[in-house]
């Protein structure tokens, strides 16, 4: 639904919010319900863009004397809308607090991605029911790509009414409006839209950190993997425009950030919707790559749209670093064809060559899938053999989860968990097997590490990451954070580096 159809729906039933909580003809009277098949129609008219977003006057001051709480799940997707949230609530005059205690408002921002991703969500809804019951001017909301299923939207209407606002990934900009209505109303707040239809500018943005900043190039997914449930919760594959990007990355590298990762469910099918240009991520990595800023990353790309023009252009180097998340998700073609990936293991491998031909010291990653349904032994020894031939850095790996909605979810599956568990510990022992290998060959070596603060486990000692994403612990001194240091390397650990500064802090703007 879109900004019109919504006010045509709401001046449908305009006194349906002074109505008594009667959530079973809500959905009827005063929205559409989120469908995952209405998401799945992708409409053929062109993507707006909106580069005039501005908190109305009657919203400024709402949250004066007012603190907010956003819980963040799932990908970088999740974290880059958490930032722009955090940014409306800041522009309302809200601050930010890390205590749900202190909070007025408090935001789940979800994960749809896994089933058990899910169920901690709907643990904390429930843990955070007390809390209500004790204050009730708290606003709780429950946002992210789970409040686009409408399954999830039920669930929360007839299990946890103490929830006062639920909104979708295509609402965040709708933020001020939803705060206000859910504290003149009574009811719980909805607003999801199943499709997305802009490209929004200029919302104010509060990033986390000073030193790695994320920009997102595009929204949406129009691969339809069949387990996956993205291309239904974030809608169709919409990018934003190149000079809108290298503004926005001048900027970041003026502010003296260190690194900076492009963001997309797909960032490889960069452009494709673009009517009026021949453009793709190639072309704007080339752009970005002369702009002063040290690093520059991007996340994730899709093998089936990995092109020559890319490969070409992360070769000439400098700041365009050579770590590459490459997404298989499984060795076998049979499986890679259910799973509806469209590329086939001999034209993943292909990839892989031309990737290492270009660039002979690229390091890759990866995310594999054990257990789709009724993938064979032999399927999965193919997952496994794929994995020695091209030696990953390593990977993020786990037993297939159906999503309700999705093709996959359909289907018949004749793997027992218990042989999928098996196969997850296969895998996890050859991916740690080869990282360690891998890290070995560090030792002795000098690096060069993001240095991002003390480490997790010890004050007094500093981590950061290199170029090829490796953690590193050091000793040095702190006013070497949020720089780019040398560290020699001391140890090699399965899945981190212990070292020492190899010299001072090269200096950097
Ligand atoms: S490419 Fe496939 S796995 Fe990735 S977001 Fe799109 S549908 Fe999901």
């Amino acid at each position: 639904m879109n900004e019109k159809q919504r006010e045509e729906n709401s001046q449908v039933n305009p006194e349906a919010k002074k109505t008594e909580k009667d959530y079973s003809k809500y959905f009827q009277a005063v929205y559409m319900p989120p469908s995952l098949k209405d998401a799945k129609k992708r409409g053929k008219e062109d993507v707006q863009y909106q580069s005039d977003f501005s908190i109305p006057e009657e919203f400024k001051g709402l949250g004066n004397g007012k603190k907010f709480y956003i819980r963040t799940y799932g990908c970088q997707m999740n974290e880059h809308d958490t930032e722009v949230m955090a940014g409306i609530f800041a522009a309302l005059g809200y601050e930010a607090t890390d205590s749900t205690e202190d909070a007025d408002v408090i935001l789940l921002n979800t994960c749809a991605i896994r089933e058990n991703a899910e169920n901690k969500v709907f643990g904390e809804i429930g843990h955070l029911k007390p809390l209500k019951l004790e204050k009730p001017g708290l606003l709780v909301g429950v946002c992210g790509c789970m409040s686009q299923e409408e399954s999830v939207v039920n669930k929360i209407m007839q299990k946890h009414p103490h929830i006062d606002m639920i909104f979708g990934t295509h609402n965040i900009h709708r933020l001020p409006h939803i705060l206000k209505e859910a504290y003149l109303s009574k009811e719980m707040v909805i607003e999801v839209w199943s499709k997305e239809g802009d490209v929004i500018e200029n919302l104010p943005r509060v990033r986390k950190g000073t030193t790695k900043g994320w920009v997102n190039i595009m929204y949406g997914c129009d691969k339809f993997c069949t387990y996956c449930i993205v291309p239904y919760t974030r809608g169709k594959e919409r990018s934003r425009r190149p000079e809108e990007i290298i503004h926005e990355v001048r900027q970041l590298a003026a502010q003296g950030y260190q690194e900076i990762t492009l963001l997309g469910q797909n960032v490889n099918a960069y452009g494709k919707d673009f009517k009026d240009l021949d453009y793709g991520l190639g072309d704007l990595m080339d752009e970005l790559r002369k702009i002063d800023i040290p690093r520059i990353r991007f996340t994730t790309s899709h093998p089936r749209d990995f092109d020559d023009r890319l490969i070409e252009v992360l070769a000439k180097g400098g700041n365009l670093l050579d770590h590459i998340h490459l997404p298989v998700q499984s060795g076998s073609s049979e499986v890679l064809k259910l799973m509806a990936r469209k590329y086939t293991r001999e034209h993943y491998i292909e990839l892989v060559r031309k990737i290492r031909t270009a660039m002979p010291n690229a390091t890759l990653t990866t995310d594999i899938i054990v257990g789709f349904p009724n993938e064979t032994d032999e399927q999965f020894e193919e997952t496994l053999s794929l994995y020695r031939e091209v030696e990953y850095d390593s990977a993020y790996t786990f037993i297939y989860s159906p999503r309700e909605g999705t093709p996959a979810a359909k289907m018949q599956d004749n793997v027992p968990m218990r042989v999928k568990k098996e196969r997850l510990q296969r895998l996890n022992s050859l991916v740690k097997e080869i990282s360690a290998k891998k890290m070995k060959e560090y030792e002795g070596k000098v690096v060069e590490v993001l240095v991002e603060g003390e480490s997790k486990n010890n004050p007094d000692v500093l981590a950061g990451y290199t170029e090829k994403s490796k953690l590193v612990n050091f000793r040095g001194p702190r006013e070497t954070i949020g720089n780019i240091v040398k560290v020699k390397v001391t140890k090699a650990k399965t899945w981190s580096l212990d070292g020492e500064m190899a010299e001072e802090a090269i200096e950097v703007k």
